[in-house]
């Protein structure tokens, strides 16, 4: 278990955590591309895409950081979702206005 600055200091992936209409958190896996959902709080978690982890997390964990948001019906579309991140990161990336 790590606290959030020896999560990032360990490489652990810091992932946004919505709330769905239950309250518990669901989090958009980086590695295998799906939603997974764990109870609420802040902190590690093992991802439930449990038989590659190792390969691609570091420690076999993320951590889960509140967004205080709601997920979406269209969020969880998993299809929808990449393309809002796609559309996301485009933004980003986007020249300064000077
Ligand atoms: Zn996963």
């Amino acid at each position: 278990m790590y606290n959030e600055k020896e999560a990032i200091e360990a490489g652990v992936p810091i992932l946004p955590a919505y709330e769905d209409k239950n309250g518990e958190y669901v989090v958009f896996c980086t590695f295998c591309g799906q939603w997974h959902h764990h109870s609420r709080g802040d902190g590690t978690r093992v991802p439930h895409c449990e038989s590659k982890r190792k390969l691609h997390y570091p420690q076999g964990q993320y951590y889960l950081k509140s967004t205080g948001q709601s997920v979406t019906e269209d969020m969880l579309n998993v299809k929808k979702y990449r393309k809002m991140l796609k559309e996301a990161n485009e933004t980003q990336i986007e020249e300064p206005k000077l």
